[in-house]
């Protein structure tokens, strides 16, 4: 059982819900949101009269059984969307939001002239790693704290939104001081220590699904940083590992679909590391709008044949500006379904 508080419950009214709830038998788990008390209720006991006892108690919003393995995060517990706000956008409501910018901050010219045809195409968030995780220890780990600090004087000079990767549970306070959208890569998407680390990050989450991971375990990898206590979590699928060769990886269109029956969060495509090919991610893109994404995740250099890392996979400018105008009917008749399916 989950046991949603109301906004500002008094620490009586919550003590008394994980009374009642031991005195049926169950275990308590409390978790302190940034805005509200949430708690959950485990073991076996009667959970009929357990909920219908709970329902009318002072300071209780909601009390529900729920049978998924993840809780928080599934459509049980919540039947609506969850929009979620990156400095003034809102991933997962009316809007598709793009974002786009370089695999790795490399230098500040890269890294400005990007950021300014992204915000002048129609991409509202920035991409850039500054803390890269390399398949090799011997290739270019990014600019670290200097890529932040140009990511920021990117920010300035064009209103985009940041979003940069954490590969440490360490550098979340650091990162969260520079982004504005935390992303935990794929090789990450199980370290343990570092997603419950994003529960008091004060940034939302882009959680990319791991190679090898199934939908369930992206699913339970997001309830952890939900359960530490942020919300604030975006779904993000970027290819998974299968027998093909042609492809870097697998783009699993399916899971977008699935994903949206389980949960509530919003989900987006990475088309260039889900491809690994340049000229498969305007297509793949069309599809993901089709499919019922909430946005694209897109790799874009100023010159990917220089690219320190994944330029085969990153659209020039001028090929991300042509691919914005062929999306964009799409995107209307998506926005039309949005509105008409009542968000
Ligand atoms: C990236 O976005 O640059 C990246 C490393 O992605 P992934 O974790 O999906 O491989
Ligand atoms: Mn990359």
């Amino acid at each position: 059982m989950i046991i949603s508080m109301r906004l500002h419950a008094t620490k009586e009214e919550v003590d008394g819900v994980c009374e009642r709830i031991q005195e049926f038998g169950y275990k308590v788990h409390t978790i302190q949101g940034e805005e509200r008390v949430v708690i959950g209720a485990v073991g076996m006991g009667d959970v009929t009269a357990c909920l219908e006892s709970l329902q009318a108690m002072p300071g209780v919003e909601n009390a529900v059984r729920i049978s998924a393995p993840y809780k928080f995060v599934s459509r049980e517990f919540q039947p609506g969307r969850s929009v979620i706000r990156v400095n003034g956008t809102e991933i997962g409501g009316a809007e598709f939001v793009v974002m786009a910018g370089p695999c790795s901050v490399e230098s500040e010219r890269q890294i400005m002239e990007t950021a300014e045809a992204v915000a002048r195409l129609g991409g509202r968030i920035l991409r850039g790693g500054a803390f890269k995780p390399r398949t090799s220890p011997y290739d270019f780990q990014g600019m670290e704290v200097e890529g932040l600090k140009l990511l920021r004087k990117a920010k300035e000079a064009t209103g985009l939104a940041i979003v940069t990767e954490v590969m440490s549970d360490g550098d979340v306070e650091l990162i969260a001081e520079y982004a504005d959208l935390l992303q935990i890569g794929a090789r990450n998407m199980q370290n343990f220590a570092l997603l419950k680390s994003l529960g008091r990050a004060g940034r939302p989450i882009l959680l990319k699904r791991g190679m090898s991971s199934t939908i369930k375990e992206l699913l339970m990898s997001a309830e952890y940083i939900v359960a530490h206590g942020n919300p604030n979590v975006i779904l993000c699928e970027r290819g998974i590992r299968t027998f093909e060769t042609e492809t870097r990886n697998t783009c699993d269109l399916t899971a977008v679909a699935v994903l949206n029956e389980l949960t509530h969060l919003p989900v987006v495509v990475d088309p260039s590391h889900a491809t690994g090919r340049r000229s498969l991610v305007p297509p793949l893109s069309r599809a993901a709008v089709a499919v019922g994404a909430d946005g694209l995740l897109i790799e874009v250099h100023p010159t990917p044949e220089k690219a320190i890392s994944d330029g085969a996979q990153s659209l020039t400018i001028s090929q991300f500006g042509a691919m914005m105008q062929e999306l964009a009917p799409y995107v209307e008749l998506w926005k039309r379904g949005r509105v008409e399916g009542g968000l």
